[in-house]
């Protein structure tokens, strides 16, 4: 099977990685990829924005499957496009790409489908969010609504911190906004993915990641600075729960309205004391959750996409290993407001040499000297694997520890929350 996968990140390596120990597997391009997606296959330079390209470009390299990484190519439609073709491609549709592209359409299906979240209420004009704010009262969460790569989200623990946030959406100049105010949810955050082919739907593992820059949880929201899995709060009877309560009825929601969901649907929890909250949907693989997740997966992924795609999923049985698996994100200093590029990185010989860890790359190229330079914010993301979480940690830490980068930074307390 001819493989096109779309993507550049420490994800896409992640996938490039599993795909590339597929026995279906016979040639695997990524598209643009990076220098370590090209240990795993073919990278193909393409402006992935340009859909007709990347269809010429199958039809070309007779591809038989595009797998999509991040959420943009899937809420500007590729998939519909390059299936519009003729060509296959794994991942939700325009329309079911809405569950991440619109945080209204998400809430609107939940109170449709009672699925248990916050409490919320949409506006588009300021002054009305202000005076539901004023009597909902702090702490309370303002959102963007559409993509905006984690930062589009403010958690405001006082009504001024919240009326900012408004003003920065629909304050003057600003026209066709909208946001969603909700309730502030407390608990424990936990990422939960499952397969979905549009009518069933089958549990991955689930993962938890760090979102702020600092150790101690401190500092901006970044893309994720690290995770690790499983995520301990979520027991087998949680993940039963979640099923049931969250991702069955959102399954079943999007077939009823004539767009159902095929891909990862990827379910940011809170876990409440009253139970699972939902607080948002991603409809791919998290990165960097895919870095964690990927390495514990024991079935064949290749297969497993296809029996995604042709409404299989009910006989699909995946299989995952009991190791723990934890993965340290190297990012440029001043990452994430002015990342510094064009620092090099001597990864060291000894850091890949073990089977339990796994140096994955996300913004690095190689120059023309053949150096390897920081290319980006999130620069490398170096996951361990282990008995244990502690073991797991140790050697990612350990991985991280010999790699030679003046330019980089990392936190060092990835899994705090489980240790
Ligand atoms: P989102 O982009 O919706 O995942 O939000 C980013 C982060 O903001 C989440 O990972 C949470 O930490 C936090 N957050 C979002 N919505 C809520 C909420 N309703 N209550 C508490 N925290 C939230």
């Amino acid at each position: 099977m001819r493989v096109l996968l779309i993507g550049s990140g420490g994800r896409e390596h992640a996938l490039a990685w599993k795909l590339a120990q597929s026995p279906l597997l016979t040639t695997l391009f990524i598209a643009p990829g990076n220098p370590g997606t090209a240990q795993c296959g073919t990278n193909v330079m393409m402006d992935i924005t340009r859909h007709a390209d990347v269809i010429a470009f199958c039809k070309n390299q007779k591809i038989d499957l595009v797998v999509i990484g991040p959420e943009a190519p899937l809420v500007a439609g590729l998939v519909d496009d390059c299936e519009a073709a003729g060509i296959r491609a794994f991942g939700p549709s325009k329309a079911a790409a809405q569950l991440e592209g619109s945080k209204a359409f998400t809430k609107e299906l939940c109170v449709e489908a009672k699925i248990p979240t916050a409490a919320f209420a949409r506006f588009t004009e300021a002054e009305a969010a202000k005076a539901y704010i004023r009597a909902e009262g702090a702490p309370i969460v303002v959102k963007a609504d559409g993509l905006a790569a984690g930062k589009g989200v403010v958690v405001a623990s006082t009504i001024e911190e919240a009326f900012d946030a408004v003003d920065d959406n629909l304050g003057r100049g600003v026209v066709g906004a909208e946001i969603v105010v909700e309730e502030c949810l407390v608990g424990e955050e936990a990422s939960f993915f499952a397969l979905v082919d549009g009518a069933e739907a089958v549990a991955l593992a689930s993962a938890q990641d760090h979102k702020r820059v600092g150790d101690g949880d401190t500092g901006p929201n970044t893309g994720g600075m690290g995770a690790y899995s499983p995520a301990p709060i979520i027991t087998e009877a949680m993940t039963a729960r979640v099923m049931q309560e969250i991702i069955r009825p959102t399954v079943a929601a999007m077939k009823a309205r004539g767009t159902p969901f095929r891909g990862v649907l990827f379910a940011g929890l809170m876990i409440t004391e009253g139970g699972p909250k939902l607080i948002e949907y991603n409809t791919r693989f998290g990165d960097p959750e895919c870095e964690v997740l990927m390495p514990r997966l024991k079935s064949d992924l290749l297969a497993a996409l296809i029996a995604t795609m042709e409404g299989r999923l009910k006989h699909e049985d995946l299989v995952w290993s009991d190791a723990k698996a934890l993965t340290v994100v190297m990012a440029a200093k001043g990452y994430p407001a002015k990342p510094e590029t064009g620092t090099e990185i001597r990864l060291g010989a000894t850091a890949s040499d073990h089977s339990d860890v796994m140096i994955f790359h996300a913004g690095t190229k190689i120059d023309s000297d053949g150096r390897l330079l920081a290319n980006g914010g999130r620069v490398l993301a170096v996951t361990g694997l282990g008995a244990t979480l502690q073991d797991a940690k140790d050697r990612a830490y350990g991985a991280v520890h010999a790699i030679d980068w003046p330019g980089g930074f990392y936190r060092s307390d990835i899994g705090w929350r489980a240790l």
